[in-house]
């Protein structure tokens, strides 16, 4: 544990004393083809130093040239943020010295970014909205990646070698930077996370990322002062990086928030400086102080032009923004008549996408939501998988629901057919063919296998014909293993019922 308890200040005593002031800045990774600069794969996962070039090694000589997708992409992701797009904007080098840098400098923007002035509004927990203010969303490159060997844990301390991969070196990055959260009190670590979660949710649906905090394709970075209650100017703030789930941003918001009010009441002096997340136990733990933006010595990028956007342009791509995912859900959820709880479960159970893509492709909502629901995550969970990245598409789904409804498989066929679909055995009709799984239509079998079902249960007819109609249930089952579960049960029980009236 790095700090005591008695280091930290009760969170509600915090809220009596303080007021916290909140700035979130978040990465966001392109998931363009190339990278921002050069023409080398920006995928991630690939051999390390495979995908690299001149541009993206900073070897002396090479010149960078704008990835206009990056662009386009920046763009939307602005419009998405309610922003002002700069008509001209500028490239800028961050100047600094590390090791995953070789260039020794960043590609980013600094005083002219492509958008600027936006605003998010998000919905916190109990339903109440909250408008988070967009300073900037600005471009720029992320570096390569240093991974430490022979010290704890991988960090750089007590390690014997660092490796470093370039790989991620010029893969397009958008920043973007909150204004300063003030009023939000007992809610900050709260809004945080739900801030972060509908960006998340929004570039996702935008197509411009797979914001995926594991992987580093999406990266938060929380700011956080106190201010005594009742002071308008704004404390000394830390900045604390590393933060790798949606859990830990609320989290170390809420850490620093009790870390700073016990320090300040201590006496102790809050300097301006990074902090690191500790996944272990929730803490923050000191980085290194803080540079101010003098010490980077930012100047215009005299390799690159400025970027001219437009306004054509931009509403090309504005006509190209899909139905943003909380108003497509409040659409839904009116649509379908679903009261909160239910379209919480649906939206927890990570199937709601799903469940509306099935329907478009002609399923109704209860059944769309009672295949995604029930049997398709109960499967997920069984592979410990994420729903959304289960091997079945909605229009497979949507296709196994139609036989479904037309008769020609029966429901427990059906979840076969998406057995088969699971194992990769091809599409729908594919596994039902090599499967061998339509419903048996054929009269004249399932009558023959009615009639020697009938002819084995004597004591069953009987009691049937005494008046206890419900006993049916054994003679159903006999048939359904003389055909090999391919009958329909509604047909067979209509045979039963004609057979003995
Ligand atoms: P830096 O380059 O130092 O990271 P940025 O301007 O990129 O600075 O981001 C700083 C973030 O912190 C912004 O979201 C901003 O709103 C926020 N912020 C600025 N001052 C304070 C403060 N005193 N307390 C809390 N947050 C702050
Ligand atoms: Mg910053």
């Amino acid at each position: 544990m790095t700090a005591a308890i008695h280091e930290l200040m009760d969170f509600d005593e915090v809220l009596e004393k303080f007021d916290p002031v909140m700035g979130l800045e978040v990465h966001v990774e392109l998931a363009t083809e190339t990278k921002m600069f050069s023409t080398s794969s920006a995928h991630f996962g690939a051999e390390p130093n495979s995908n690299v070039d001149p541009v993206s090694l900073g070897l002396p000589g090479a010149l960078p040239v704008v990835n206009a997708k990056g662009v386009e992409w920046a763009i939307k992701i602005g419009l998405a943020l309610n922003c002002t797009i700069a008509e001209s904007s500028r490239f800028a080098r961050k100047n600094y010295f590390y090791p995953d840098q070789p260039k020794g400098y960043q590609i980013s923007q600094y005083d002219e970014p492509i958008a600027y002035n936006g605003y998010l509004d998000i919905v916190l927990d109990d339903g109440t909205e909250w408008r988070v203010e967009i300073e900037r969303s600005h471009m720029e490159e992320d570096t390569g990646k240093l991974t430490h060997v022979g010290g704890q844990s991988g960090r750089i301390h007590g390690a014997t070698t660092s490796l470093v991969d370039c790989n991620r070196a010029g893969v397009p990055l958008i920043e973007i930077v909150t204004k300063p959260i003030e009023g939000a009190g007992a809610r900050a670590p709260e809004i945080a996370r739900a801030y972060v979660t509908a960006l998340r949710e929004l570039v996702a649906a935008l197509g411009v990322s797979d914001a995926r905090m594991d992987q580093g394709s999406m990266r938060v970075d929380s700011n956080l002062s106190l201010r005594p209650i009742g002071q308008e100017e704004f404390g000394t703030r830390t900045e604390t990086k590393n933060i790798n789930s949606l859990k830990s941003v609320e989290q170390a918001v809420r850490y620093e928030m009790m870390r700073q009010a016990a320090a300040i009441v201590n006496g102790e002096e809050i300097v301006q400086e990074t902090r690191h997340y500790q996944e272990l136990d929730g803490s923050t733990r000191k980085g290194r102080p803080k540079e101010s933006a003098e010490d980077y010595r930012y100047f215009n990028d005299p390799d690159l032009p400025p970027v001219i956007a437009p306004k054509e342009w931009v509403e090309e791509i504005r006509a190209t923004l899909p139905e943003l995912p909380w108003i497509r859900r409040a659409r839904i959820q009116a649509e379908w008549g679903l009261g909160d709880a239910e379209m919480r479960d649906l939206v927890n159970v990570g199937a709601l996408n799903a469940i509306i893509d099935t329907v478009e492709e002609g399923a109704t909502p209860d059944e769309a939501r009672a295949w995604w629901g029930n049997y398709i995550a109960a499967k997920a969970r069984e592979t410990d998988t994420e729903l959304s990245a289960m091997p079945i598409t909605p229009a497979h789904v949507a296709r196994v629901i139609a036989l479904v409804k037309e008769g020609k498989l029966t429901t427990k066929l059906g979840r076969q057919a998406v057995d088969g679909v699971l194992a990769g055995e091809g599409d729908v009709d594919e596994v039902i063919a090599a499967r061998g799984l339509e419903v048996v239509r054929d009269d004249g079998a399932i009558e023959a296998a009615v009639d020697e079902a009938l002819a084995a249960n004597p004591g069953i007819v009987e009691k049937y014909r005494a008046g206890n109609t419900k006993v049916t249930g054994a003679i159903v089952g006999a048939v359904m293993k003389a055909t090999r579960g391919k009958a329909d049960p509604a047909q067979v029980n209509k045979l039963i019922a004609e057979k003995l009236a």
